[in-house]
Formats: C-alpha cells, sequence, structure tokens
C-alpha cells in the first residue's frame, strides 16, 4: 500500500534499522523492486528524481503506474513514492500528481532561503499527511546536472531545518552521488554524531549508498540513519546481467530479441541488488 514514509522511518529509528530508497527508472525497475520488498516482508521508497520523472513522461505517469502496479500486484509492505532532490517547483507538481513523499533539496540556497522553502513545504505535506526530506550540506557527485562537493553539513544549521517539522533529514557527512573515487576519506562519523546529538529522533538519511563498505553503513545505522538512498547499483546491475546476455549472443537464440527475454536478466539483477542491500539494511522482515 501506498503510504508516507514518516511511521517506516520513525519505526526504522527506533529500532536501528534503515529502510531502502531505491530509484526507479521504468516499469520493469518499479516491478523488480516491488515485488522484492514483498517477499522479504520489508518495507520500501521508491526514489524518482526530477530527470527520471521526465523520462517516464512526467509526475502523474509514474504515480498512477505505481499506484496501479501495488494494486495489480498485491503489495501489502508499506511503500512510499518519493520525489528525490526536488524543486521547490518539482516538490509542488509531484504532490499535486499523487507522490506520498517529498524531498526539497533546498541545500544550494542560503540558509534562511532554504530554512524559509522548506518551512512553506512543511506546512503543506503536513495538511496532506505526506513526508518531507529536506537536505542541509551538499551531497558530492553529480545528480541531473547538480554538482556538490561532498561537504560535511553545520550540525547546527541541521537542527534548523530539523525544528522546522520535517519528516526526515539528509545531511552531507562527506557522502557522495555515484561511484565512490579511489582516494575517498571515507564518512565523517563525528559529523553524524553531532547532527544526531542535536536533531535527536530525527531520522537521518544517507544518499549515495552506492559502495559504501558495510561496516561503515553499519556504524551509520548505529548513529541514526534510517534511509539509505541506492540508485547507481542498480543501474550497474542492470547494465551488467545485460551487457551478458547479448555478449553470449542471446539475443540472436530463437526469440531472445523479445523486450520481455531481453530485459530479463536485468530484471532478476536488480531484485538481487535491492534484497542484497535490505539484509544489509536490516528491513527484512520489518513490514
Ligand atoms: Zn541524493
Amino acid at each position: 500500500m501506498l503510504v508516507s514514509a514518516k511511521e517506516m522511518l520513525t519505526k526504522a529509528k527506533a529500532g536501528k534499522y534503515a529502510v531502502g530508497q531505491f530509484n526507479i527508472n521504468n516499469l520493469e525497475w518499479t516491478k523488480a523492486i516491488l515485488l522484492t520488498a514483498q517477499e522479504q516482508n520489508s518495507p520500501v521508497i521508491l526514489g524518482v528524481s526530477e530527470g527520471a520523472g521526465k523520462y517516464m513522461c512526467g509526475y502523474k505517469t509514474v504515480a498512477d503506474m505505481v499506484k496501479a502496479m501495488i494494486d495489480e500486484l498485491g503489495i501489502t509492505v508499506p511503500v512510499a513514492l518519493h520525489l528525490d532532490h526536488g524543486s521547490y517547483e518539482g516538490a509542488k507538481k509531484c504532490i499535486a500528481a499523487g507522490f506520498s513523499s517529498v524531498m526539497f533539496d533546498g541545500s544550494h540556497y542560503p540558509i534562511e532561503e532554504n530554512i524559509e522553502k522548506t518551512k512553506e513545504l512543511v506546512g503543506i505535506c503536513n495538511e496532506l499527511g505526506l513526508s518531507l526530506e529536506a537536505e542541509v550540506g551538499s551531497i558530492g557527485g553529480e545528480e541531473d546536472g547538480v554538482v556538490g562537493a561532498g561537504e560535511c553539513a553545520d550540525p547546527n544549521e541541521c537542527k534548523m531545518i530539523a525544528d522546522l517539522g520535517v519528516t526526515m533529514l539528509a545531511a552531507g557527512i562527506g557522502n557522495i552521488h555515484g561511484k565512490y573515487p579511489e582516494n575517498w576519506a571515507g564518512l565523517s562519523f563525528d559529523t553524524l554524531d553531532a547532527i544526531q546529538q542535536l536533531t535527536g529522533d530525527m531520522p537521518l538519511v544517507l544518499h549515495g549508498g552506492t559502495g559504501i563498505p558495510a561496516d561503515m553503513i553499519q556504524k551509520a545505522i548505529s548513529l541514526g540513519v534510517s534511509k539509505i538512498n541506492v540508485n547507481t547499483e542498480c543501474q550497474l546491475s542492470f547494465a551488467e546481467a545485460t551487457r551478458k546476455y547479448i555478449e553470449e549472443g542471446k539475443d540472436l537464440q530463437g526469440k531472445g530479441f523479445d523486450p520481455r527475454k531481453l530485459l530479463a536478466p536485468g530484471f532478476e539483477a536488480i531484485k538481487a541488488t535491492v534484497k542484497e542491500k535490505m539484509e544489509l539494511f536490516g528491513s527484512v522482515g520489518k513490514a
């Protein structure tokens, strides 16, 4: 069932585990993630970037597809449909289209403007029973053309945003979107600890979950991270499985060119990646 992310993340924070946000790109992606969540009896968050929303013919198409799929597949675990790194306008569009959760990424604005815009969205989301994620301190790497340097958020600024009444808070702690470089310094647990001390029960969000070593993920969860975003890793496993199918010439055998056959290995690869992450994050059986 489609729900806001509030209850699942409150439970995750209290239970010391994290719920995965897996970004979707098309029907196969969405189906693979929903089926895996149901099989693992895990809550799940489907992430949609503004670019992916555009690619999938708009937020209404996405919301209607997700709702129909939940119904058609008999998905009973809690599912949140969440805008990832939304602009102020994008957040409003997703709310109108029927998303159950939005992120407003105002991290590139001066803190006063981030606060002002976040505050307005808190009011709208509270009224409609939607969850809202805010961000402080930009997260490294590139996402939809926005490049961040991977800075560490100011814990006091985190508290200012948390106090506005957002549902969950993303804070830069040295994490990066996409693949991590060889010389990556690792997560700043001192920063994370300081943020958690000031923000208390607020579920914290770790972006850029691809390639962070398992021990760092577990330590981050122990310090209050309750939502972990995974995007690149599903893309890599999908691409690898699809490449293998074609390199083995399977698309040339019989009706191997049928998209339902051609996309099947990638679909199974996404399922395996999502299952592995749910096990690592501790969300299996928590629906
Ligand atoms: Zn992100």
